[in-house]
């Protein structure tokens, strides 16, 4: 059995726990510090995201915006600082309805995020194209307005963004949002933190060692035998098994996992405009068959649900720069909470289900039913809250901290939040939002009455 000693011990190599050695050996100058992965960094979960980013999120109150704007900052800084090797847009989330008591909602809610602090609201209504809109093609990330342009004239929104169904009454443009190149982002990262002299361990940690309440080893089981790391601080950023690793030191946590998918198609024919924003369709979508295969499906009762109203949020989005006609696609159709094993198993239908549901909002895609370009589809775990906030900061063990629940939209809070992380972990003074995202405020009675009539969870 072999023997070393850490300032810190980090559980997990995806985003969270990289951006968190980043943090405390680039940032703050920690030596240190050891992330422990049975796996090559970031290839369970982090590889597998749609890659978008956004600082237009719901309240109650504005923690989630103030993390996102702070996320996205930093994100910035990392791409001036590697700007040839770094890829981000700022292209923009499309949110889009026909359904007018969705517009009103949609519009309420774009008014909430720009009181929480996403930026202003600029609303269209005319018919007359207005040079207050600029679009995603004449900016670029530092150059993009903020907040959102709202459009409520089927005009405008047709000579803007012809690509949509002529049935789209409302659109909401978000500006502080887009894609970037996530999985390079953290690549980059953890070389900058290795380089600065953070060690990388492969293998698992089986058992967290307290003494007198307070974390003071790991045990590791490598393919060498067990390793024990001695340590006065723990952080668990297992992700999808986050509720495992608290349970070594009697820690429940209030996170379920929902598995979704990614589908990547060639666009060969370059239907969608390479200058789409990540286009969200917000109303539920009944999929397209010829009456022959509506009659089939219809008859069996394990395909019936196909030819049934499925439910809203069918996404996608252009990807790659220059001549790419990469399209990505993603639709949350059914997700309930499952126990999180690998490897994971797709349905083999998704990915037609994906595009007709996609194709009936964009509707050029149609030219692909029935001749599908060879999909490609990966996926993992949303390992979220309730809520959908994160955990981050202390657990109550002595020298535990938690980086988890970051469910879908961890690749872009992972900086904002390991930058919390870190001040939690070296005693720095803390942002106005720590609080909303400690472990502890479920403790809080409150709390717990807010959660009863909580409002929406900004999950896509
Ligand atoms: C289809 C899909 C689309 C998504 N789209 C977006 C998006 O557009 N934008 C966005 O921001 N996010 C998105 N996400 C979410 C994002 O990918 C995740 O939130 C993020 O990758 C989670 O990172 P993580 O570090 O917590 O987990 P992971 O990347 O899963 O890393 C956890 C690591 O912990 C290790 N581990 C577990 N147990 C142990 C143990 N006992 N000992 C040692 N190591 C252990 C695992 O091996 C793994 O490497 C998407 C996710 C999916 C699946």
């Amino acid at each position: 059995m072999s023997q070393m000693t850490a300032d810190v011990v980090i559980c997990g190599a995806g985003i969270a726990g990289v951006t968190t050695a980043y943090e405390l050996v680039v940032k703050r100058g920690l030596r240190n510090v050891v992330l422990v992965d049975p796996l090559p960094p970031l290839t369970l979960t982090s590889d597998k995201s749609f890659e978008g980013y956004r600082n237009w999120w719901p309240g109650p109150d504005d923690s989630m915006v103030s993390l996102m704007n702070r996320s996205i900052d930093l994100l910035e800084k990392l791409l001036q600082e590697a700007p040839g090797r770094l890829h981000m847009n700022r292209s923009g989330y499309l949110f889009a309805t026909a359904d007018p008591e969705k517009a009103g909602q949609m519009i309420a809610s774009a008014e909430e995020s720009t009181r929480l602090g996403a930026g202003p609201l600029r609303i269209y209504q005319g018919e007359a194209s207005d040079p207050t809109y600029i679009p995603t093609r004449d900016h670029d990330v530092f150059d993009a307005p903020t907040g959102a342009d709202i459009f409520l004239s089927q005009k405008l929104i047709r000579q803007y963004f012809p690509f949509l169904t002529d049935r789209a009454i409302a659109t909401v443009h978000a500006r502080r949002c887009g894609w970037f190149g996530a999985q390079q982002f953290g690549m980059y990262m953890l070389e900058q933190a290795r380089e600065h002299g953070a060690q990388v361990v492969e293998g698992k940690v089986d058992d967290i060692i307290l003494q007198a309440g307070h974390v003071s080893a790991v045990k590791v089981s490598t393919t060498g035998g067990t390793l024990t790391i001695s340590t006065p601080v723990l952080v668990d950023a297992a992700g999808p098994m986050q509720a495992d690793v608290a349970r070594m030191i009697g820690v429940e946590l209030p996170v379920f996992s929902e598995l979704h998918f990614k589908v990547t198609i060639t666009d060969h024919l370059r239907v969608v405009p390479r200058d789409m924003p990540l286009l969200i369709w917000q109303d539920p979508v009944r999929l397209p068959w010829t009456d022959e295969e509506r009659a089939m499906l219809a008859e069996s009762e394990d395909t019936r649900w196909l030819v049934e109203e499925l439910p809203a949020g069918v996404h996608g989005r252009p990807e790659g720069a220059g001549d790419s006609d990469i399209l990505l696609m993603q639709y949350p159709y059914h997700t309930p909470p499952v126990d999180t094993t690998f490897p994971i198993v797709q349905d083999s239908e998704h990915p037609e289900i994906v595009l007709r549901g996609l194709a009936t909002v964009i509707p050029a895609l149609s030219t692909y039913l029935g001749q599908m370009p060879k999909p490609f589809v990966d996926g993992g775990y949303y390992t979220r809250t309730r809520e959908n906030r994160p955990l981050v900061g202390p657990l109550p063990v002595a020298g535990a901290f938690i980086f988890g629940g970051i469910g879908g939209f961890g690749m872009q809070v992972a900086n904002g939040a390991a930058e919390l992380l870190a001040a939690h972990i070296t005693g720095e003074s803390l942002p106005h939002y720590a609080p909303a995202f400690r472990l502890e405020r479920y403790a809080d009675p409150a709390y717990q009455q807010l959660l009863e009539h909580w409002g929406a969870t900004g999950q896509i």
